[in-house]
């Protein structure tokens, strides 16, 4: 394959669709309400004062850049390749998510919308999207199964002592797919006042791409740091991949380095031949999912399955459109780890190197260290690290404690 064969930038065409993925499979009210936040985001990333506004959130808020850290006690563990991680974990707010979210909480403000609707699983989009509208005095309501509300409750009271509105939704199964629904259904009373803030790169147009270039910072440091510490560029990139905003972020800035294999790592759970896992990009077939297109694990009915990973911010049956269009033009290959791989690498990230990862985050560090293993000590691995684990330490002693 030439350098030339794709050209990513344009990505995704003006209907948002990424090769047979995306678009807008949505009511044509919806529709007008996505073209406004479209023209809003395009003219708003043009502007000068946007970009220094954003730029100064990232640095003296956020703490960016983040850095890049070579895990030479892991990577000897492994015996093989170097693995590198890109800390997002050292992120205000603990994970990758607060990038996109100061992104659509500007471009709420500059639409004078009055009021940010999100919905939220385990609360990590929850309380990133309540900081991003604290930090900016926007008024935010966000919408949450009763179930989840009681497992989650450190990110409840945060989410509350932020200032946000929570709305306990007890329809249906009482989790995340319930508060989508009842978090949608606000949205259209006025979705001209109203923005709807997407926690990933899915969802209509525009909202997988400009979730994604919200997300780009990742790549853009992480390729600049790579080369400056170790004079190129690393053979191999790894991201945990549940919507796919922390992957596409890193990889949107190799995709064009042809050398550089990059892979999405989905939760396999309790395996991926079994109903409990969320490996829509391994196990799905195409179908549609809350207004776009993309390989999703569905019944044949087309509605989507009950998904399952010991990582709650990766169970979602779909996946971002652009990460199956880089599957299908086999740019990006995708690869699934098991429940018990991601407790592994939790163990190990954290007793060789003092570093707590993210449910989420460990299963590309378990595939980065099966990698590893099979490579040469000269060659390089660059890992998201997408989450730190602090939200998850009740669970992982609940689970492994009578083993540590
Ligand atoms: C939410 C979350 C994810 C999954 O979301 P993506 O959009 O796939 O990145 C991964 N890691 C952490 C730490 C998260 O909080």
């Amino acid at each position: 394959m030439s350098d030339s064969d794709f050209d990513f930038a344009p990505m995704p065409d003006q209907d948002g669709f990424f090769g047979r993925h995306g678009g807008q499979y949505i009511p044509e009210n919806l529709k007008k309400a996505m073209d406004d936040i479209n023209q809003a985001y395009e003219e708003i990333i043009q502007r000068e004062d946007f970009q220094q506004e954003l730029h100064s959130l990232m640095v003296n808020y956020v703490g960016r850049p983040s850095p890049i850290y070579h895990a030479s006690r892991l990577s000897a563990l492994c015996g093989g390749a170097q693995i590198y991680l890109k800390r997002e974990d050292l992120n205000h707010t603990g994970a990758h998510k607060i990038n996109h979210c100061l992104g659509e909480a500007l471009l709420a403000r500059y639409m004078k919308k009055t009021k940010v609707i999100a919905e939220t699983g385990a609360g990590q989009h929850g309380v990133a999207i309540a900081t991003a509208c604290a930090l900016l005095g926007i008024p935010c309501e966000i919408h949450m199964g009763e179930i989840d509300i009681k497992k989650e409750h450190p990110n409840v009271c945060k989410m509350k002592l932020l200032g946000a509105k929570l709305v306990c939704v007890t329809r249906g199964t009482k989790t995340l797919k319930d508060a989508v629904d009842s978090a949608f259904e606000e949205y259209l009373k006025d979705p001209d006042n109203y923005l709807y803030a997407i926690g990933s790169v899915v969802g209509p147009h525009p909202f997988p791409k400009m979730v994604r270039d919200f997300q780009s910072i990742v790549g853009k440091e992480a390729r600049e740091q790579f080369q400056n510490m170790t004079g190129g560029l690393p053979d191999c990139l790894l991201a945990c991949v549940g919507g796919g905003s922390n992957a596409i972020g890193l990889f949107s800035a190799f995709l064009n380095d042809r050398k550089v294999r990059i892979i999405g790592v989905e939760p396999g759970g309790r395996g991926i031949d079994t109903p409990d896992h969320a490996a829509s990009m391994t196990k799905g077939t195409e179908g549609i999912i809350h207004g776009f297109k993309c390989y999703l694990l569905q019944d044949d009915a087309g509605e989507p399955l009950p998904v399952y990973s010991i990582a709650s911010g990766l169970d979602y049956p779909g996946v971002g459109p652009q990460h199956c269009y880089l599957k299908d033009i086999k740019r990006v290959e995708y690869v699934t780890i098991s429940d018990e791989e991601c407790l592994d690498a939790v163990v190990n990230l954290s007793r060789y190197e003092g570093i707590i990862p993210a449910l989420e985050s460990a299963h590309a560090v378990a595939h980065a260290m099966k990698m590893a293993k099979t490579m040469s000590p000269d060659q390089k691995l660059l890992v998201n690290l997408s989450g730190r684990g602090d939200k998850d330490l009740d669970f992982i002693i609940e689970t492994i404690g009578d083993q540590l």
